[in-house]
């Protein structure tokens, strides 16, 4: 049944995930690394999920 195969398949790339994870876990590895100094960005991007803006929130920068 393609039910079955379709469990099969979903199960045997979870097992890949967990392993790969697994893998990752005991040696770690830097992919992605970004940094944001302030909150000041003029993209304005609809989907931002930083609330980046035009101005700079002072308290957030120390001297
Ligand atoms: S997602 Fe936010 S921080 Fe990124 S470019 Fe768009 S407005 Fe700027």
């Amino acid at each position: 049944m393609i039910e079955n195969e379709i469990r099969e398949i979903k199960i045997k790339n979870l097992e890949r995930l967990y392993d790969y994870r697994q893998k990752l876990y005991k040696n770690p590895k830097l992919r992605d690394l970004f940094l944001e100094v302030t909150s000041r960005c003029n993209a304005r991007c609809e989907h931002c999920g930083s609330s980046c803006g035009d101005k700079i929130i002072k308290d957030k920068i120390s001297a």
